[in-house]
């Protein structure tokens, strides 16, 4: 197992999620920041004055002054990048690091449906990073992506009833929280008092997204998961942690009793006992009448823990629930910097450092 030091590069950094990631990224055991990239419009300034700093905590000092860098290889010193870059820019500047021989770690949704990209979420399907050896960007470059973040929520919930019964179809309505649409993101009259049932692109995500994380690895490719999956997506006003209300359906006979307790005894595979941000639980069923809420439980594990309550019989479906999960930590930086993690233990990383060193305690 492999437990060196890496210095990480963060594209993106100014952004939503750039700082969410300099922020989970400040004491974290294994991963340094050493730089910082950006647009034309920030490169060339201290980081603390390109970036619009939304965290209430002060940035990392050790972040504060690094210079912002051009999203270019060769401007960087690090090991391997995360990407939180524009999906506008994503495609292009990630196959250019990719090709250069460096990792990418990416949030953006550019190459996420690739056929030889694994969609990762460490607990569910650790075992599609075997893709990245079809990977032929240059050599020791690859592209590991992690899912939408209102995917992300909804599989940690679904993959637990998939390990056990034989789940059928989907239906979900997500209640999104603002910081999902990064920063200035939708605008306050339209947000304030207000629910906007639209947004682009995100209902085809959460149905094609899933089927592949779900799916099972067939030699080089994935075979995906026969499920069927209906998404409605609405905007809300509130500011972190994305709701789904679901009702599911299985080929066999299941209760909601048997759905919460499914969601209780879920073990995560082994491969993530040792990854530091990997929560415990997984997910978390709740049993208060009025739970899960934003406001309360978005936090749990360190914002890495998804809630699970309201668990129901259905009477059109099978059984019903409402989850919750954070949209910037689970759905994106944290759910990333997971990824890296499990790419590190697992060895993808090892010919990456040139000055690697053990650390002194993880
Ligand atoms: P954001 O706040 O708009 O940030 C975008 C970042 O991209 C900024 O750092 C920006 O730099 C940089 N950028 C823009 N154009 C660039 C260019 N030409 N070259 C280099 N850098 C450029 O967006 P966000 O909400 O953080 O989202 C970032 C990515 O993560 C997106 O692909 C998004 O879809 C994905 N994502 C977001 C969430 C979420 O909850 N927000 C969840 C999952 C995935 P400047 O500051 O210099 O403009």
């Amino acid at each position: 197992m492999a437990h060196h030091h890496y210095q990480v590069g963060i594209l993106g950094a100014t952004g939503a999620v750039g700082q969410t990631f300099i922020r989970l990224l400040a004491d974290h055991p294994w991963f340094t920041v050493t730089a910082v990239a950006a647009s034309e419009r920030s490169a060339g300034k201290p980081y603390r004055e390109a970036a619009n700093w939304l965290s209430g905590a002060p940035i990392p000092a050790s972040v504060s002054s690094l210079q912002v860098q051009r999203a270019e290889p060769a401007a960087l010193d690090c090991d391997f990048v995360f990407s939180a870059l524009d999906s506008a820019v994503a495609g292009e500047i990630e196959q250019t690091f990719a090709e250069a021989g460096v990792p990418v770690v990416s949030n953006a949704k550019n190459y996420r449906m690739h056929d030889h990209v694994p969609l990762l979420i460490p607990e569910v399907n650790p075992e599609h990073l075997a893709l990245i050896d079809q990977q032929e960007w240059g050599e020791g470059g690859f592209i590991v992506t992690n899912p939408n973040c209102s995917t992300t929520g909804l599989i940690c919930g679904l993959h637990p009833l998939m390990q056990t019964f034989d789940l059928e179809a989907v239906q979900v309505t997500m209640l999104q929280a603002l910081s999902g649409a990064g920063y200035p993101g939708v605008a306050s009259l339209d947000a304030v008092g207000n629910v906007i049932p639209h947004i682009g692109g995100e209902e085809d995500k959460l149905a094609t997204e899933p089927r592949k994380i779900l799916g099972t690895l067939d030699g080089d490719e994935i075979a995906p998961a026969d499920l069927s999956l209906s998404a409605q997506c609405t905007r809300v006003p509130v500011r972190n942690g994305h709701l789904a209300c679901a009702s599911v359906r299985f080929r066999d006979d299941v209760s909601g009793d048997a759905v919460a307790d499914a969601l209780r005894r879920f073990e995560a595979p082994a491969v993530t006992e040792s990854l530091p941000s990997r929560p415990d639980p997984f997910v978390q069923v709740l049993d208060a009448p009025d739970a899960p809420q934003p406001q309360r439980h978005v936090k749990a594990g360190g914002g890495m823990t998804v809630s699970v309550g309201r668990v129901q019989n259905c009477p059109v479906n099978d059984v019903k629930f409402v989850l919750l999960s954070h949209n910037t930590v689970r759905g994106a930086a944290g759910g990333a910097i997971l990824n890296a993690e499990l790419l590190a233990s697992e060895g993808y990383l090892e010919h990456v450092p040139t000055d690697a060193v053990e650390p002194a305690a993880t």
